[in-house]
């Protein structure tokens, strides 16, 4: 297998998630031996590597930064990259943030899928282990075992203390496709995070177009029309649990798929195509990136 890169730049424009910043992003061809290299072209062109090295922080989403160059929200490109074999590409941006687009990778995803990729005639260096890591989180019960394996694979179970949203594993094996079945699956939250993480200046860019958002529990007229007010949006009246979402779920499961989205793209960050087999148990953006700084630190 030769290492491959995109056939056409691609360009996309939204807000981030977290920031609210509105942002310019343009994925571009790079040579053999790249990887994939974020560029702040409103900083002068500085390079930020998708490195687990660069891993500036991981509250609700993944931000790379070397120096005073940050670039947040990287997850969902790297996923799209990475489920789709790309193994170099520079990824242009003019503000702080990656768009939030619909919450998914879709859009990348189909983009790039519609052209095919460039065979670069170099072979690939797969990220092969010699030894299993894991990694866990031992308040949160949370890990992620990461073995050698000749068939690379991903096993992925959330488990919320929900009645909405419980337990639900998904797998993902080489071949399957992820842009069917894993790159249009969105972000979420649930109704009860909302506040708090707006206190902590997050989620500026988030509405219900660009995330599945859960009701937990029933919700008052009231309470729902303040939340409608502060996010200077419209909030739909929802009174029962349920997920609120955009035309509906596009999967029963579809949480849990984005969480494997958000895996391939944090996992990513160990610096090439995974030639591994990975297991996470209610892991997160903290947990996923300290398994690819840990593998990054085996190679
Ligand atoms: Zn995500």
């Amino acid at each position: 297998m030769n290492q491959q890169t995109l056939k056409n730049t691609y360009s996309f424009e939204g807000r981030g998630l977290h920031t609210g910043k509105p942002v310019r992003a343009k994925l571009c061809p790079a040579p053999a031996d790249t990887g994939v290299v974020f560029v702040r072209t409103d900083l002068g062109g500085a390079r930020v590597p998708a490195l687990a090295s660069n891993v500036r922080s991981t509250r609700r989403s993944t931000q790379l930064a070397v120096g005073r160059a940050k670039v947040g929200t990287v997850e969902h490109v790297l996923s799209a990259l990475t489920g789709l074999g790309v193994d170099n590409a520079i990824v242009e941006l003019d503000n702080v943030e990656m768009p939030i687009l619909d919450g998914s990778a879709r859009l990348y995803a189909e983009a790039i899928a519609a052209d095919g990729l460039l065979d670069q005639g170099v072979p690939r260096k797969w990220i092969e282990l010699k030894k299993e890591i894991i990694v866990r989180n031992e308040k949160k019960g949370a890990w992620i075992k990461v073995t050698p394996a000749g068939e690379p694979g991903i096993e992925l179970t959330i488990d919320f203390p929900s009645p909405v949203l419980g337990k639900q594993t998904v797998n993902m094996a080489m071949g399957d496709s992820y842009v069917k079945s894993i790159a249009p699956c969105r972000t979420f939250c649930f109704l009860h995070e909302i506040m708090p993480q707006l206190m902590l200046g997050l989620i500026k860019g988030g509405d219900v177009n660009n995330a599945i958002v859960i009701v937990d529990k029933p919700v008052s007229r009231c309470r729902m029309r303040r939340m409608a007010r502060i996010l200077k949006k419209d909030v739909p009246e929802v009174l029962k649990p349920g997920f609120l979402a955009e035309g509906g779920l596009r999967f029963a499961d579809e949480c849990a798929r984005h969480k494997l989205l958000d895996l391939i793209g944090d996992i990513r960050l160990c610096g090439g195509m995974p030639g591994f087999r990975i297991e996470a148990y209610k892991a997160g953006h903290t947990l996923n990136t300290a398994a690819a700084r840990e593998i990054l630190k085996n190679l």
